[in-house]
């Protein structure tokens, strides 16, 4: 199993500049060969295969103009070609849109292999090629084989790397319980015991900043000294809000499958999304996409199972005690009801919990 381990870096002033220079020239050799490939087509209608550019890379490295490319890690300008050719396949297969230019604007990276142990873990430093030892900080401890590298440096100036690792087999297992989750729109779910997990505190404050923020730019004139110290702020923010959101989701997918040998969930959170607004709504609707991928994999790591219930069961207003359908629990402002045939009082969400871990644990049995 492959596994991607992210850490900041912290860089020397030397080492920065070494790295910047490698994210420009890699930058270039992407931008040079997608125009190559462009203007392949048109004039000759033939498309520049991967080993093609790889010749003319090492026929462009011996022209006097471009001897700087010899000056930074050759691995990381292979693997810029290969960007390129996957992003061809990707357009070609449909999965993506015709490759665009890279900007010097947006986030940088270039990706290195290992090869020769050439990148390695030694103390509170990694060795990477032609940069040498750096600095890191919040490396999880890790057994297994580095692939390759991927260095990056985001739009506010932060250093990271992430590690491609072959991980060693481990045998992880769960508590054995059975859980149902409603995701939620104030809340971020219930589950069927009755617990309640909210999303993290700190996301509005850090989403009115941002929103301030944001503002702040779009009055900025283009391309001015301003504007860009101003995309720096903004771009904070986001990752500020990104981090939050990432620990967050790993805390409670970590928890779930630590916990549960099936965790029934609604297929789709339709009627969550269409309560969210503006912001609210671009992050909830990143986290529920990152909460299936996290619970999916941290549970089957687990030996458990994630079992999606389809969405137009109504898991709010059926009755978790006799099954009874009540058609007034479909007003959402209704917290708490008593059914009218058992007599039973429910918490809306716990209610709705229950019924989808009852029908998740039957969707299992056919
Ligand atoms: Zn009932």
């Amino acid at each position: 199993m492959q596994k991607g381990i992210k850490a900041r870096l912290y860089p020397t002033i030397e080492q920065q500049e070494t790295l910047n220079k490698t994210f420009g020239s890699c930058r270039f050799v992407y931008n040079h060969f997608l125009a190559e490939r462009v203007r392949s087509y048109k004039e000759d209608e033939t498309s520049l295969s991967y080993n093609k550019t790889a010749h003319l890379l090492t026929e462009l490295k011996r022209d006097e103009d471009h001897l700087w490319l010899n000056e930074v890690d050759s691995m990381a300008l292979q693997e810029s070609l290969r960007n390129l050719d996957r992003a061809y396949q990707n357009f070609f297969k449909g999965n993506a849109g015709f490759p665009k230019f890279h900007s010097k604007h947006n986030r940088q990276s270039y990706r290195t292999r290992n090869q020769g142990n050439g990148i390695r873990i030694v103390g509170n430093a990694v060795r990477i090629p032609k940069i040498g030892l750096v600095k890191y900080k919040g490396l999880q401890p890790f057994e297994g084989t580095i692939l390759n590298a991927t260095v990056s440096k985001s739009a506010s100036g932060k250093y990271y790397i992430s590690l491609c690792v072959e991980m060693k087999e481990t045998v992880r297992t769960n508590a054995g319980c059975l859980i149902g989750i409603d995701v939620g729109i104030k809340e971020f779910y219930t589950d069927s015991n009755g617990n309640t997990v909210s999303n993290p505190k700190t996301y509005s404050k850090h989403e009115k900043k941002l929103i301030r923020e944001q503002r702040r730019l779009s009055r900025k004139q283009r391309g001015s000294n301003n504007r860009n110290k101003q995309r720096i702020r903004v771009a904070i923010q986001h990752e500020k809000i990104a981090n939050i959101r990432s620990d967050f989701l790993h805390k409670v997918t970590t928890k779930l499958a630590d916990e549960n040998q099936v965790v029934c969930v609604e297929e789709l959170n339709v009627k969550g999304m269409l309560h969210n607004h503006h912001l609210a709504k671009s992050i909830s609707d990143v986290s529920w996409g990152e909460f299936f991928r996290l619970l999916d994999y941290k549970t089957a790591e687990r030996g458990g199972r994630v079992v999606k219930v389809p969405t137009f069961y109504p898991s709010s207003q059926t009755c978790s005690n006799c099954g009874y359908k009540n058609p007034l629990v479909k007003d959402l402002a209704i917290r708490q009801w008593t059914c009218p045939v058992c007599g039973k009082t429910h918490d809306r969400d716990r209610n709705a919990a229950i019924n989808i871990l009852n029908k998740g644990l039957e969707v299992l049995a056919s």
